[in-house]
């Protein structure tokens, strides 16, 4: 068979929304709770297979932290693709994702493939059946999952809800011409697909 093509993605985003963990669960299937910060920048790869061809996916993983900023040219130069992530239970680690796709689309590759990823998908899940339970004023349906047995669970998420909802992050990435995931990498939901709909995409260039 051909030799996999290889393409460069890179990772970008707030500290803390989950971007390191969305690699290692893509690359290992693994997930830390109290995953360490990344310094400077992380490289990992991984293989994509599609219908008729493999993608190997060059992964740069940067920090989030703004006094890393100056570096964050480096990595995304030359990169096909750019999955710029953001936490749905943090609103400001929206604006900042949309800071960097303005920054990709000015400084970037012009046909880079970008896909916008809202993160930490399991804690709308627990939340939106308490919440929803409480306006009801009745305990939450057994038919949702286990909604009431992740509260033992002492992290620094803990109580978090959803603050960005999917209608408007998904408007905003079809009006920016993105792809659009909302992902778990505590639970794996989406995380395979981010990178699955990103290497069609870039099938297709
Ligand atoms: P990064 O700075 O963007 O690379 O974020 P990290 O991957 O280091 O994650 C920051 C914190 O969020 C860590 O404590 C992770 O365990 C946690 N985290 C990451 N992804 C998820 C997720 O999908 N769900 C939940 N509940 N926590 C997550
Ligand atoms: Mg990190």
């Amino acid at each position: 068979s051909a030799k996999p093509i290889q393409i460069k993605v890179v990772l970008l985003g707030e500290a803390a929304v989950g971007k390191s963990s969305l690699v290692l669960r893509f690359v290992n299937d693994e997930f830390q709770e109290n995953k360490e910060p990344t310094i400077g920048a992380a490289f990992l790869t991984q293989k994509v297979r599609l219908d008729d061809s493999v993608l190997k996916l060059d992964i740069w993983d940067t920090a989030g932290q703004e006094r890393f900023h100056s570096l964050a040219p480096m990595y995304y130069r030359n990169a096909q693709a750019a999955v710029v992530v953001y936490d749905i239970t943090r609103a400001s680690s929206l604006d900042r994702a949309k800071s960097w796709i303005k920054e990709l689309q000015r400084q970037a590759s012009p046909n880079i493939v970008i896909a916008l990823v809202g993160n930490k998908l399991d804690l709308a899940d627990v939340t939106d059946v308490e919440t929803s339970a409480a306006a009801a004023g009745k305990s939450a349906d057994d038919s949702t999952g286990d909604a009431d047995g992740d509260a033992d669970e002492a992290s620094d998420t803990e109580g978090r809800s959803r603050q960005v909802d999917s209608a408007t992050a998904s408007a905003y990435a079809a009006e920016a011409g993105l792809l659009f995931l909302e992902t778990s990498a505590k639970t794996g939901q989406g995380v395979v697909e981010t990178f699955t709909e990103i290497a069609k995409k870039l099938d297709l260039n």
